[in-house]
C-alpha cells in the first residue's frame, strides 16, 4: 500500500504507464545527472541517544530517588 499511486498523474488525475524499469546503477546515476537529480545518498545523520530515564532531582528533595542506568554512550 503506497501513499502516492505512481500511475496517476499527480497534476491532472489521468492514468499514466510504466515506460522503462531501469535497475542498472550505472544507468541510474546517469539518468538523474541528466535531470540534474542527486545521484549519491543523502548522509545518514547519527542516531539519537535514548531518552532520559529519570529527572536530575535536587539533593533536598525528600524519599529515595531512584538511581539512572549506567549510561556507556552512544
Ligand atoms: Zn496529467
Amino acid at each position: 500500500m503506497f501513499e502516492l499511486d505512481v500511475l496517476e498523474c499527480p497534476v491532472c488525475r489521468g492514468p499514466m504507464k510504466i515506460i522503462a524499469e531501469i535497475t542498472e546503477p550505472k544507468v541510474i546515476k546517469q539518468f538523474l545527472a541528466t535531470m540534474d537529480l542527486p545521484t549519491e545518498m543523502p548522509e545518514v545523520d547519527r542516531a539519537r541517544p535514548p531518552p532520559q530515564l529519570d529527572f536530575d532531582w535536587p539533593e533536598d528533595v525528600e524519599g529515595p530517588v531512584p538511581a539512572a542506568p549506567p549510561f556507556d554512550g552512544p
